[in-house]
């Protein structure tokens, strides 16, 4: 006890807290990580983030931004040992992970304690305070050894709304799928008092199910388990009886700091054109196009950083979108990836909805599309972040969920906010994995983002409600409010001379 609390006097400053956040590396965690560790430097809290040499670069633009403007954050920038574990170079870019070396990744990721326990130490020597606090990704078990080592707190780290937690948490603690042998056979999720059904394959639970995680996934349950609490990317009064459900069901203090993608709002549109990624279109251009049209006329069409459509799929979508009349900005991944038919597609499209339609190939400025007022909807893969970002921008969605949490994230959006349409997908499509091709047909497109857009009771109930939530999230953020409230909290429970240390 005490030694931590002593190392933050040397050179510190007047640094209320330091918490050293550990990611996990793809965008979706990466992002809202950052986020995060931005807004506790609002308040004065040091935020060191450690990455890796490939993902340094996607988010130095934003962590540059904010120590200019007198924030104080760090990247801890260390490489992973990829010939350790037998991955190829440039394997610390997920996307360039082969799928059969998941666990190899993982591995590769554990390893990144010594180095990092080392990096810790020899900083504090000098200018900057010891940590007072790890917010580690729920995906990284091995964090639970590093703060122990450290000899401070870990909180454990999720972008994913409370009630897709406690879903999960649930179907897991009452086996709601024990003796259920089909995977699309639905079951109800136990102790909620509202009606949801879920089948196993469409949530699973955290690395449930995946081959090669049998154990990583226990891991990551009991390092859970042992947590000083717990941090997420909701907030307050969109959930309060999932929230407080979770912190009850995990006996553990729960800190929803969210929407934590509204730290960048007002921000420099460049700046926020350039979070997680660099843009493959540049801001200023961006703006002029949607500039041109009319309010909440554009529906934006985007399934994150991971999931890519496939030839058929791609095709099905242009085409309902064309057929919905709508003017559209359409993300497209992994455009360079398709066949050549697929891209003839794409630039036959183009050209007929040219003024109309905007494709963008690759990254795009994802928040400062949304908070656009041209903007009217979000067809979305219900990625956590993302259905976030839409929450933020006050968007109603079309729910069309992929893989992982994405289909309790629509089930919440739909069920819970009635602020979605869902387009009909119930079962997952894995990116990179060998399963039965699912297309959703152009009519089934053009319906639901028809029924998003267009006006009608239902549709101006559903715009309504999602302007509602947009209110109370920017409230939540403001001074005052419930998300700003816990990110205070955290400096004060976490803090310099919070006397929670433990033997360093
Ligand atoms: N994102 C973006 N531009 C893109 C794709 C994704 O800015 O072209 C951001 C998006 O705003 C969100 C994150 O990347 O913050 C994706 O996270 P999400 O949870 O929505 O989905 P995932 O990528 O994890 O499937």
């Amino acid at each position: 006890r005490g030694a931590a609390a002593s190392d933050t006097s040397g050179g510190g400053g007047d640094v209320k807290a330091h918490f050293v956040f550990i990611p996990l590396m793809f965008q979706g965690h990466l992002i809202p990580a950052v986020d995060t560790a931005l807004l506790l430097a609002t308040h004065g809290a040091l935020a060191s983030i450690v990455v890796t040499p490939s993902n340094a670069g996607r988010v130095r633009p934003a962590v540059d931004a904010a120590q200019k403007s007198g924030l104080p954050v760090r990247l801890l920038v260390l490489p992973l040992d990829l010939a350790a574990e037998g991955l190829p170079d440039g394997a610390d870019d997920v996307d360039k992970v082969p799928p059969d070396l998941w666990t190899n990744y993982f591995r590769a990721l554990a390893r990144l304690a010594a180095p990092l326990e080392r990096r810790l130490r020899s900083d504090s020597d000098g200018a900057t305070p010891y940590p007072t606090c790890v917010v580690a990704d729920f995906c990284h078990p091995w964090a639970r050894e590093l703060a122990a080592n450290l000899g401070v707190p870990r909180l454990t780290f999720f972008s994913m709304c409370a009630f897709c937690l406690l879903c999960q948490h649930n179907v897991e603690r009452f086996e709601a799928y024990a003796g259920v042998a089909d995977d699309n056979e639905l079951v109800v999720v136990p102790g909620l008092e509202k009606r949801f059904v879920v089948s196993r394959a469409q949530a699973p639970g955290f690395f449930r199910g995946t081959p090669g995680f049998e154990k990583f996934g226990d891991d990551v349950e009991e390092v859970l388990t042992q947590a000083d609490g717990i941090v997420t990317n909701s907030f307050l009064e969109m959930e309060p009886e999932y929230v407080a459900g979770y912190a009850a069901a995990r006996n553990m203090k729960v800190w929803t700091v969210g929407p934590v993608s509204l730290y960048h709002h007002r921000r420099a549109a460049t700046t926020v054109a350039a979070r997680g990624n660099t843009a493959a279109i540049a801001a200023d251009e961006c703006l002029r196009w949607l500039d041109g049209k009319e309010p909440s006329s554009v529906v934006y069409v985007s399934f994150g950083s991971i999931a890519h459509a496939a030839a058929k799929q791609a095709v099905e979508l242009g085409l309902g979108l064309e057929a919905s009349g709508h003017p559209f900005i359409w993300v497209v991944k992994n455009a360079d990836q398709h066949s050549d038919d697929v891209r003839e597609f794409l630039r036959e499209l183009e050209a007929r909805v040219a003024g109309r339609g905007l494709l963008i190939r690759g990254w795009a400025p994802q928040v400062l599309i949304l908070s656009h007022a041209a903007v009217g909807g979000f067809v979305t893969h219900c990625g956590w972040n993302s259905t976030m970002e839409a929450v933020a921008a006050g968007l109603p969605v079309v729910a069309w969920p992929h893989f992982a949490d994405q289909f309790l994230n629509a089930k919440f959006a739909v069920e819970v906010l009635g602020i979605g349409v869902d387009v009909g997908v119930t079962e997952p499509v894995i990116y990179r994995m060998d399963q039965k091709e699912i297309v959703v047909g152009r009519e089934a497109v053009e319906e639901a983002v028809r029924s998003v857009m267009d006006g009608g009771e239902e549709g101006e109930e559903r715009r309504r409600r999602a302007r509602e939530l947009a209110s109370k999230a920017r409230a939540a953020v403001e001074e005052g409010g419930s998300s700003h409230g816990n990110l205070l909290d955290l400096i004060k429970t976490f803090g310099v001379g919070a006397g929670c240390f433990a033997t360093a």
